[in-house]
């Protein structure tokens, strides 16, 4: 595959670009010129697709707001399967004798569906996503979409990623939960650390658009928010480090290990900091430019749909209007005729701006009930909110800590705010 290298960087031209870079606090060039010559000219002309077909998402996302136009979130998240190599500790997929499965037929309805809205951008969630037999043709039969495939790394095998990169709409988001140790500890087996890393080198080396999915917790913090760990990621080829903040959910949450509000405080101060920095993007969705807490949820930026069918609000809110039909034809009708969704958007962000299932799990089991909202966890979700206690989460009130770099800052204030969600 013929990849672009520009040639003779001058050392005149360096001393410009770090004079800018400083005037303008915008972010480290080398986290942008890292793409441009290491990622497959394929895969950098379907980023850039994307990157134009998600302003437009956003902003017919807003124009229907504002207009009282029937409602379609601006991305979607899809579980696609509940099979996985795995038994992570801390996991929210609720596992199930037969496998489920969203069927392609859905999964293609699912996608034509968003297209006619302009969402052109969906999550690929699991369990395991690259189990689910027929992904790859998904793939390559929605040219025109972009997905972003959260895996655990172990199926990315150098086949199957340069078939991604012949379609070259898929970004992999390999989740790593810690070095060695951790690893072991979290999701059991002695080589999955390096089964997972194998994966991520194929996908580098296939040219693909790669990220790493860390969900931070007590226990990995001071490995994984370092420059150390960084710099790690770099020297693997990775463009990009998406930070999640360690929900306990599902049927081992391990509530010990949530972080603290000064461990939070410290993620986000570390994050802004770094974002000037760093050679590698990094990402979040808990914070506005100005460092005000937000809820994709509630916002209704984006909701999820489960491998049972169920139109949930996100991946660990597993509650339901309704499930999807063989086709995928009444996700409209779910999404804007049956009330759940709609009224539990209202009454998070009538809640406040932080994650409802950590500071309010009473309360929404209270309302979900209500509400005769299903339960689509393949748990007793409703007894495992009534008996959870709240806890913190990002919402850092009154400690908010705006974004440094202008090129960060840029990006939320245009792509990611409240969207009248919070007034
Ligand atoms: S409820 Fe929590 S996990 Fe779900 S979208 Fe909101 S902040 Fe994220």
């Amino acid at each position: 595959m013929r990849r672009c290298r520009p040639e003779n960087f001058s050392g005149g031209w360096c001393w410009v670009k770090n004079k800018i870079h400083e005037r303008l606090r915008l972010m480290n060039p080398l986290a942008v010129t890292r793409i441009l010559t290491s990622c497959t000219c394929k895969v950098q002309r379907k980023l850039i697709r994307f990157a134009w077909n998600g302003h437009r998402a956003i902003r017919a996302f807003e124009r229907r707001r504002k207009r009282g136009l029937p409602f379609f979130p601006a991305f979607l998240m899809l579980s696609v399967t509940n099979r996985c190599h795995l038994r992570c500790k801390g996991c929210w997929v609720g596992q199930t004798r037969e496998p489920q499965q969203l069927s392609l037929a859905q999964m293609h309805g699912i996608v034509s569906t968003a297209q006619k809205y302009g969402s052109r951008f969906f999550g690929i969630l699991g369990g395991e996503p690259l189990l689910h037999p027929n992904l790859l043709q998904l793939f390559a039969e929605h040219p025109g979409a972009y997905f972003q495939l959260f895996t655990n790394g172990l199926a990315l095998t150098g086949e199957v990623a340069s078939q991604l990169a012949k379609t070259g709409n898929v970004t992999p988001l390999i989740s790593i939960e810690g070095l060695e140790n951790e690893t072991r500890l979290r999701r059991g087996g002695d080589d999955v650390f390096a089964r997972s890393l194998a994966g991520l080198e194929a996908s580098v080396r296939a040219g693909l658009f790669t990220g790493v999915a860390a969900s931070i917790n007590q226990r990995n913090f001071d490995e994984l928010v370092s420059v150390d760990y960084l710099n790690f990621l770099v020297k693997k080829g990775v463009h990009y480090l998406w930070y999640y903040i360690y929900r306990p959910c599902g049927s081992e949450p391990d509530f010990d290990c949530a972080l603290d509000e000064e461990r939070i405080l410290a993620l986000r101060r570390f994050i802004v900091e770094q974002r000037r920095k760093a050679r590698i993007l990094i990402i979040d969705a808990y914070w506005d430019g100005r460092g005000n807490a937000v809820c994709p949820g509630a916002m209704g930026l984006s909701h999820h749909i489960a491998p049972n069918g169920g139109v949930e609000f996100c991946p660990i809110v597993q509650f339901s209007g309704d499930f999807l039909n063989d086709d995928a034809s009444n996700l409209e009708a779910i999404l804007q005729q049956n009330p759940l969704l709609e009224k539990l958007r209202t009454f998070t962000s009538g809640i406040g701006r932080n994650c409802v299932l950590m500071e309010s799990p009473n309360e929404l089991a209270a309302f979900l009930q209500e509400h005769h909202a299903l339960d689509s966890s393949n748990r007793d979700a409703f007894a495992e909110l009534q008996t959870r206690s709240p806890m913190i989460c990002h919402d850092l009130k009154g400690r908010e800590i705006p974004e440094q770099s202008l090129a960060y800052r840029l990006g939320k204030t245009f792509y990611f705010f409240g969207f009248g969600a919070y007034g």
